[in-house]
């Protein structure tokens, strides 16, 4: 998972660009490029590894210019090098791409069939010489890059400039995330709004493949029929300290220290005395939820992990069968879906690309309803489940992941009291395990930094337990130099 960053703005956007990038950093990446357009001139500066080389270069030999665009690449097409990072140009046009073009071989023949040249090993090239291919046929940036992503198979978001029109940034998304950031007398594009949060926090959430075509005073978003479509101006709530590393020596630590605090939120307003509240997964989760015959959980990565250790728990507490499936896989075969399963998708972005393409074929599938477990709200995971219940971690930059996993294992936690209480585990068990629920933010700030503390719900044995335990012992970097006893987390001690 990659980012990208955009600008149509009066001042000079590189400097922004390469900050947007570096707030773009967490989702991973290999290499980062960025291209600004000025006096009707392309200049692109490009380097495989981090963000501050990239930076570096062309600080070297910096360039003017208001109208530009930016990328983080994570290689699916060609190796890292900087031949194949993005930004990609085809004559007037320059490109920055995330995501995969399912088609592009047969694209890229074509192109090549009409005299061609590709210089990269990526499938974004093809989109770069289509849309240059579509100017030089007399159309405009937009309609080119319209005719374009309606030929294209599989998941992009990007964004494109064009030497014939200066101050112009057209952006397009489907299966990838891409938004608009409102500034003022400017706008920009990004992969997030952390990407943009320093210089707004007016963001437009795009749908599935608009296309947004924005100016310095402008912004339109139109449908792939080319007709404009109405988007709201959202305020995000992010805060721009949420993405400072302070006086912490890395993200991680800051994350790790951040645990107690966002598992406190994802459980507030939840849970009570009394137990798990009604309805937290939204309007008539509660009668759905009472249905429930058996869940598939689908996810990738780290929440595939969170998922492998509810299986645990749903069985035990709420005698439920739980299946947890790599979402890769789920999204290519043909699962069986027994009557009343449920269908949850963990993400931490709510964005990844095969856990949401596994939530859109299981709509095909016949499942009771889809619950999203997601940390980020305006996501489209969240926007297309029926239930959904927020984790509130907050941005996570570390990589691998601590306070977005243990605040899925928090929610994962409410959603197993809920299933187990509808299906009569007894009150005694019940308000127990309530009660040690609430008091996790206490026993991780406890345990927290020299120690590990237990998760309170018992072992989890298997490959499950041994997965939480390595991400456990990852959460307690210093651990080996000042516990004193082997704990585990979140596998525990007992009961
Ligand atoms: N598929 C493109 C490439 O390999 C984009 C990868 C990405 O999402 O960064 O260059």
């Amino acid at each position: 998972m990659c980012g990208i960053v955009a600008a149509a703005a009066q001042r000079d956007v590189a400097p922004l660009l390469i900050a947007g990038l570096k707030a773009l950093e967490y989702r991973g990446y290999d290499s980062a490029g960025l291209a600004v357009l000025e006096a009707g001139e392309i200049r692109r500066v490009r380097a495989k590894g981090k963000v501050r080389e990239m930076e570096s270069l062309y600080l070297a030999e910096p360039f003017p210019g208001g109208t530009g665009i930016a990328h983080t690449r994570w290689a699916t097409h060609g190796a890292p090098s900087e031949a194949n990072a993005h930004p990609h140009i085809a004559g007037r046009v320059a490109l920055v791409h995330n995501g995969i073009i399912e088609n592009y071989a047969s694209l890229r023949s074509e192109l090549q069939a009409r005299g061609h040249v590709f210089t990269s090993e990526t499938d974004t090239e093809v989109m770069a010489a289509l849309i240059e291919e579509q100017i030089g046929k007399g159309h405009g940036l937009r309609e080119a890059v319209l005719n374009t992503v309606r030929a294209l198979e599989g998941a992009y978001a990007i964004a494109v400039i064009s030497r014939d029109e200066p101050g112009r940034v057209v952006g397009a998304r489907r299966g990838a995330p891409l938004l608009i950031g409102v500034g003022i007398g400017e706008h920009f594009l990004g992969s997030d709004a952390q990407a943009l949060i320093k210089i707004t926090n007016k963001i437009v959430y795009l749908d599935e493949d608009d296309v947004a075509d924005i100016t310095r005073d402008s912004m339109q978003v139109f449908g792939l029929d080319g007709q404009p479509v109405d988007r709201t101006v959202h305020e995000s709530e992010l805060s721009a300290d949420a993405v400072e590393r302070g006086e912490y020596r890395h993200y991680m630590q800051k994350e790790i220290f951040e645990q107690p605090r966002a598992v406190a939120d994802t459980l507030e307003a939840r849970i009570g005395p009394q137990g798990v509240l009604p309805n937290i997964f939204g309007v008539d989760g509660e009668a759905l939820l009472k249905r429930v015959r058996g869940l598939h959980i689908i996810a990738c990565g780290t929440s595939y992990h969170a998922g492998l250790v509810a299986k645990y728990w749903i069985e035990e507490y709420a005698r439920l069968p739980v299946s947890v499936e790599v979402a890769s896989e789920y999204r290519y075969r043909e699962a069986v879906v027994p009557d009343d399963t449920l269908f949850i998708a963990i993400s931490q972005s709510g964005e990844t690309a095969d856990t949401l393409a596994a939530m859109r074929e299981s709509r095909r599938r016949g499942y009771l309803g889809t619950l999203a477990i997601c940390n980020v709200p305006e996501s489209s995971a969240v926007r297309e489940a029926d239930l959904k219940l927020m984790t509130r971690a907050g941005p996570e930059i570390g990589v691998a992941s601590t306070k977005a996993f243990t605040t899925q294992l928090t929610a994962l936690a409410l959603l197993t009291l809920q299933l187990a209480r509808q299906r009569g585990l007894d009150d005694a068990r019940y308000s127990d395990l309530c009660a040690q629920l609430q008091h996790l933010p206490r026993a991780i700030e406890n345990a927290s930094p020299a120690c590990a503390f237990s998760w309170p719900w018992g072992a989890v044995s298997g490959s499950a337990g041994r997965l939480a335990q390595a991400q456990g012992n990852f959460i307690h970097p210093r651990r080996s130099l000042s516990c004193r006893r082997a704990e585990t987390w979140p596998t525990g001690l007992g009961r």
